[in-house]
Order: C-alpha cells, then sequence, then structure tokens
C-alpha cells in the first residue's frame, strides 16, 4: 500500500531583498493528502514561498521541513529528488512534442544516466520504455493522453499550462506546489484542471500547496486556506473561515 506523504512544515521564514522583507516569519503546514492553498494580493510573497520551498531562494531566517528531512538551503535537484515538484507561474515550455517535456521532467529518477542512454546500453533503453509508458499513463490522467505526440508549440494555452502539470508530476512528487495553474485559462479549462487537480491528489497520493487568484477555486478545492499580506499571514482556516475574516476582506478590498 502507498504511504501518505510528508508533512510539509515552513517555520518562521523570512526573506528579504535589498530593504524590502518579501517573507516575515512565515509559518505553515501542509498536512498530508490535503490541498492547502496560499492566497493574498498581488506582491504578497506567494510566489517567493515557492523559491525557498524549491530552493531557489535562500532565507535568512527558518526552517523548512519535508516529513524529518530538513529542506532548507538544500539545491532544488535535492528538493526535486526528495519529492517536492512546482509548477511556474509562467510558461516555460515551447520546445518538443508533449512526450519529451514530459520524458525531461522524468530525468531526475533515471538510475542509468545520461552517458548510458546515449550508448543505448540495454538497461538504459529498458528504462527509457518505462519513463515512456509512466509519461503516457501520466498525460492520460491530466487530459493530454491525445496530444501525446503533438509539438507543445501546436496546443492551446489551456493545453500548455497542462504539460507544465503534467511535467512537475512526471517527478512523482509527494508535495506538488502550483504557482496560478488556472491563470489565462477559460470557464471550461478551469474547471477542467479543478478536476485534475482532484484526481491526481487521489491517485498519486500526495499534497497539494496552491497559489491561485479563483477564489471560486480556492474555495472548492482547499481543505485549508492560509492568506498572506506584505509577508505575514493575516489569516488561517477553512476556505469559509478566511471568506468571513474581516482582515482578509480588509487586505483584498483595501478598506
Ligand atoms: P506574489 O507572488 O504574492 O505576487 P512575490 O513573492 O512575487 O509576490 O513578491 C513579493 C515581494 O518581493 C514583491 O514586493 C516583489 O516585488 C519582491 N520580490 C520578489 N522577488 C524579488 C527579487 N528577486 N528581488 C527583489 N524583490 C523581489
Ligand atoms: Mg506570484
Amino acid at each position: 500500500a502507498r504511504t501518505d506523504p510528508p508533512t510539509l512544515d515552513v517555520h518562521d521564514v523570512t526573506v528579504r531583498f535589498a530593504g524590502l522583507t518579501a517573507l516575515d516569519g512565515l509559518s505553515l503546514t501542509v498536512a498530508p493528502g490535503s490541498v492547502h492553498a496560499l492566497i493574498g494580493p498581488n506582491g504578497a510573497g506567494k510566489s517567493t514561498c515557492f523559491n525557498v520551498l524549491s530552493g531557489l531562494c535562500r532565507p535568512a531566517t527558518g526552517t523548512v521541513r519535508l516529513g524529518g528531512t530538513e529542506l532548507t538551503r538544500l539545491a532544488p535537484h535535492r528538493i526535486a529528488a526528495l519529492g517536492v515538484a512546482r509548477t511556474f507561474q509562467n510558461i516555460v515550455t515551447t520546445d518538443g512534442t508533449v512526450a519529451d517535456n514530459l520524458l525531461l521532467g522524468r530525468h531526475a529518477l533515471s538510475r542509468a544516466g545520461f552517458a548510458a542512454s546515449a550508448l543505448r546500453l540495454p538497461t538504459a533503453v529498458r528504462e527509457q520504455r518505462e519513463h515512456r509508458a509512466r509519461c503516457r499513463e501520466i498525460a492520460e490522467l491530466v487530459g493530454l493522453d491525445a496530444h501525446f505526440d503533438t509539438p507543445v508549440a501546436a496546443l492551446s494555452y489551456g493545453d500548455r499550462k497542462r504539460v507544465e502539470f503534467a511535467r512537475a508530476l512526471c517527478l512523482e512528487p509527494r508535495v506538488l506546489l502550483l504557482d496560478e495553474p488556472v491563470a489565462g485559462m477559460n470557464a471550461a479549462e478551469r474547471a477542467r484542471t479543478a478536476e485534475v487537480v482532484r484526481d491526481v491528489r487521489a491517485h498519486l497520493g500526495l499534497s497539494v500547496l496552491l497559489v491561485e487568484h479563483d477564489m471560486g477555486l480556492v474555495m472548492r478545492l482547499a481543505d485549508e486556506v492560509t492568506v498572506l499580506d506584505f509577508g505575514r499571514r493575516i489569516a488561517h482556516g477553512s476556505p469559509e473561515d478566511v471568506q468571513r475574516d474581516p482582515e482578509v476582506l480588509r487586505a483584498y478590498l483595501g478598506t
């Protein structure tokens, strides 16, 4: 049986950029198998939080732990290998087919290595075949199976966002960090992405930390919500509680 994903624990993290405090003593916990939404106005520090979690930004103080393992200040590839994968707010993928991109997502898992696969050694060939089969399963899970051999450049914007999503899943993460997964999508694509998030959580047994401006989506998907404003946590709780919180209304409406 599959084990529960480990708890992701962010404790008292502070990030400063030349005079600006982007995160100010932030603490949050993503419970095993839950969807935790991180919301807040533009500039609140949401992407900075993801950069700390994925090793792209070093906090001045504070710790990040995944289960019993400290992730703080590890290099991005080490964090990815420990089971934390992310998507980016802006699409970076433009080259190759969907299959190419998903296979790239699996390189961190490759045992045979580049030299062996370049020489087409039998173990590397078998491993490559297994990786391709797994990428196809993940493409099916996110609704990209019909486009598996299609160049990414020929896909719609919504489908390209799905490639980003699938590529993160190809790392077999235990924790998935999604930075604005439905930004720029139409209503049908948004609804479909929400379903995919629910499906992958159920089928792959992972936890999700979700940054998203679409409040309807947050309310439908999240078990817990943390609200940031100017790098500080101003509220935390169920979607219903947070929606009614006067501090949250003030931060969003500026009243
Ligand atoms: P959000 O994702 O919530 O919109 P960000 O985490 O991107 O917010 O940004 C938080 C604050 O930190 C903003 O004021 C932003 O301008 C600043 N910031 C983010 N990254 C950098 C950086 N690399 N250098 C300087 N300031 C930055
Ligand atoms: Mg952002």
